[in-house]
């Protein structure tokens, strides 16, 4: 066996391997993750490195390869497996090895560890007095005023001194080497809750379907820990919103720690609230540790520190709290296992839950997927038995579901109602406003209002190759830029301009004029939604004049608080009716709302990606889920123009599995994820023509390359990105898909390889990027 071994990794070229054979009596000791010393160089010169990988096949002459000499011990062994995962996750999605080690290694290690500095006399009160006396005589004023106070307070703060006092370090160091003074320094970690008082908090008793779900996972953890088998447990908690999922994942918690080892809870941001949080600390107290987008680098390297030192033993946060280097990591949960920003948007594209299986598996450690509306991917895993799937399906607290009235859009077009309200919505909204109960208005807008559809019969127009919404152009524009055209006021909130746009397929290419007649009813409303929260929020205003409005959404989500703010106001009551985006679907328990209104559920549908349907479905599900979450019970009103899709049809009777079926069945025959793999290689260059040519010759190479190749699919394209223009490079995309992962990963060194060799003639002309879907 032969292990490929990075040596150095503050090395610039970290790309790089080297293979080195596993002496026999190492065998059982090596894998990836394995620190080990290794001869390099000349002479007798030993080093040590990091196994990435094990393979059984020589790279050069075996006869040339050195074997390893010796196994480091455990001391760097944490850093030694994630330098392996970095390593993996280069070459499973395509970046280079450095950004793959400041992901895994977030924290660099010239980050200043955060200290409190106070000042403490070293000598009595009458020896400083003296040196006081002698400050005075000499005009030390500096040297006064800071004798002066510290006779006064007994001990400073060093900082404090420094910046408020105007005393320079020098001086506090003079005063140090005399031995007037000591310096103490203590770590300081900021945990905000660290004067919150536990003494009150009762773990809640598990209710049956918590007990049997809780259960079963401890009892399969110990026998795994039990056992040291090579794959770890995995599992899928569907379980409906406010069934009591955090509950399970604590008592599953409680488990691992008694064994002595630690957990990564991961938790999307959105959802990473104060209440959230503090429920956590209230159970474990500092043996937590938080991670968020928010942190300081310092901050940040405060919790690395507390987690190496073993300090903490469970670490929250979002997606880069996967890389707490804990260790004895015994369990990963993933909350909220749907959610979208688990991937990564920028290199390495890393995809969270799949990272999270490659780190269990080379721990050792148990994973938890759980979501009130899994993704395809996870339940995908669930089906074939890959994982163990868990359902819940009542509320933990005796919550009733809500009533799901669907309104047809349409019908309300007919009947002359122009509104944004369908008549349905409007009546419970007033009724609510009379019993001084709260509603909550969502536009599931996902920053798209670029695609064509009928506003009489819901007919949306698709690419006919790809299925998914072709999006407006507008000409004498870049392609890519897109224009949602101008408002002819036929009805609000719709737009469409055909003289000057066209429609564009982002996937493949295809391209057709804009539609001014639907093609399926003959309607003349044909156009593009172009309506958001603000617009929302006037509507309300001159519809339910009496009615307190709050909105949630990017804009008034700016300052630094603003998301917990605007939540907390409605929790308090402050407001009847909170108006937002998808952010609102998260977070806070809000009893006495009521009523929840979905005002365009199709908006979602229409944007112009094959997992659009999917996301309708969620977004509906979530947003359900905040109707009647206390003892009032709830209804919830879906609007759409659209009734009959699987997607809202599914969504409104909380249907998972016909969901499942139904959006599986569409990824089947177009080929699409969790079906098959995805792969999008992104070509960028400055230069339009150039990125136009190159896209063209790539994807006749892939072909050639991929012909006659069993689980090769279809490559679609070339095409213009989604965002054909960014930072003045032209951008220009090539999607291959095939019934095996492994086959895109060598597309992908392939295409490394080739752009490569370009770069290296002309240097800076074009710029390579992937997306594995
Ligand atoms: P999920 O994570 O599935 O959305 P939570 O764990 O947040 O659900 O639980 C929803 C609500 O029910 C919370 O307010 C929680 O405190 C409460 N809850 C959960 N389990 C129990 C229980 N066994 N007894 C009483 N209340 C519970
Ligand atoms: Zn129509
Ligand atoms: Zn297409």
């Amino acid at each position: 066996m032969y292990a490929d071994i990075i040596v150095d990794i503050s090395a610039e070229d970290l790309d790089k391997t080297y293979q080195y054979l596993i002496p026999e009596k190492l065998e059982d000791l090596v894998r990836a993750g394995t620190p080990v010393v290794i001869p390099f160089g000349k002479g007798n010169r030993t080093i040590s490195g990091y196994v990435v990988d094990i393979s059984d096949k020589p790279r050069i002459d075996p006869g040339r390869i050195k074997p390893i000499v010796s196994v480091k011990d455990r001391e760097n062994s944490i850093d030694s497996k994630m330098v392996a995962l970095a390593w993996w996750i280069k070459e499973q999605y395509g970046s280079t090895m450095n950004d793959a080690l400041h992901t895994v290694i977030p924290v660099s290690k010239k980050v200043k560890e955060n200290v409190a500095r106070t000042i403490i006399s070293a000598e009595t009160g009458e020896e400083l007095k003296a040196r006081l006396g002698e400050a005075i005589r000499k005009k030390h004023v500096a040297k006064k005023r800071f004798l002066e106070e510290l006779l006064s307070a007994g001990k400073l703060d060093y900082n404090l001194t420094i910046q408020k006092l105007n005393i320079s370090a020098s001086v506090i160091k003079k005063f140090e080497d005399e031995g007037a003074i000591k310096i103490e320094t203590a770590r300081v970690y900021r945990n905000p809750f660290s004067q919150t008082d536990r003494s009150g908090y009762v773990k809640p008793v598990l209710n049956e379907e918590q007990t049997a779900v809780a259960g079963e996972i401890i009892r399969e953890i110990k026998e795994f820990s039990a056992r040291e088998k090579e794959n770890a447990p995995g599992y899928l908690i569907h379980g409906i919103t406010g069934s009591g999922k955090t509950e399970i994942y604590m008592a599953v918690i409680d488990e691992v720690l008694a064994q002595g080892r630690q957990v990564i809870m991961l938790i999307p941001e959105i959802s990473l609230t104060y209440q959230t949080v503090k429920r956590f600390y209230m159970r474990y107290g500092d043996r937590i540790s938080i991670i968020n987008s928010k942190l300081t680098g310092g901050e940040r390297y405060d919790q690395y520190l507390r987690i190496k030192r073993g300090e903490a033993d469970i670490c929250i946060g979002p997606r880069s709290a996967l890389f707490a280097p804990f260790e004895r990591l015994g369990l990963i949960i993933m909350d909220e296992e749907h959610e979208g920003s688990y991937i990564s948007e920028k290199a390495p594209r890393y995809n969270t839950r799949e990272v999270a299986f490659k780190r269990a598996a080379m721990e050792g450690a148990g994973v938890i997927l759980g979501s009130a509306t899994p993704s395809l991917e996870a339940y995908t895993m669930a089906r074939s038995g890959r994982i163990k799937l868990f359902s819940v399906l009542n509320r933990a607290n005796n919550a009733v579901l809500p009533d799901i009235h669907v309104a047809d859009m349409r019908s309300e077009l007919k009947a002359r109602n122009r509104s944004i309200f369908s008549r349905e919505l409007k009546k419970l909204i007033d009724d609510r406003l009379q019993k001084h109960e709260q509603i909550m208005l969502f536009l599931n807008r996902r920053g798209y209002s670029g695609t064509l559809s009928c506003r009489e019969c819901g007919h949306v127009i698709k690419c006919p190759h790809c299925d998914i919404s072709l999006t407006l152009h507008r000409s004498g524009q870049s392609a890519g830029q897109t224009g949602p055209g101008i408002y002819k006021g036929q009805v609000p909130g719709y737009q469409n301009d055909p003289e000057h746009s066209t429609m564009v397929c982002h996937y493949c290419g295809y391209s057709e004029p804009p539609a001014t007649v639907c093609p399926k009813c003959g309607s003349k409303y044909m156009g593009s939604f172009g309506i958001g929260t603000q617009k929302v929020e006037e509507q309300i205003k001159a519809e339910f004049p009496a009615a307190r409005v709050l909105r949630l959404d990017a804009d008034t989500t700016k300052n630094k608080n603003g998301y917990e703010e605007i939540l907390s106001a409605f929790a308090n009551e402050e407001a009847d009716i909170l108006v937002g985006t998808q952010m609102i679907v998260k977070g806070h328990d809000f009893g006495k709302c009521t009523l929840v209104g979905i005002l365009i559920a199709d908006m979602s549908l229409y944007s112009p990606d094959f997992r659009a349907g999917e996301r309708t479905f969620q977004l509906i599900t979530q947003a359900s889920g905040r109707a009647g979450r206390g003892k009032l019970k709830g209804d919830v009103v879906i609007q759409t123009y659209n009734p009959d899709h699987y997607c809202i049809k599914t969504a409104s009777q909380a249907d998972y599995n016909a969901f499942y079926e139904e959006e599986m069945s569409y990824r089947k025959i177009m080929d699409y994820p969790p079906a098959r793999c995805m792969l999008t290689v992104v070509l960028e260059s400055q230069d339009e023509q150039y990125v136009i040519d190159r896209s063209a010759e790539l994807a006749e190479m892939i072909k050639d390359k991929l012909a006659g190749n069993k689980q090769f699919r279809r490559l679609v394209g070339p095409a213009d990105a989604p965002l054909y223009k960014a930072n003045d490079y032209y951008r220009r995309v090539v999607t291959v898909k095939s019934g095996d992962y492994g086959m895109l990963v060598d597309i992908k060194n392939f295409v490394r390889d080739w752009a490569e060799n370009i770069e290296s003639q002309t240097a800076g002309k074009l710029r390579t990027d992937y997306i594995f879907n």
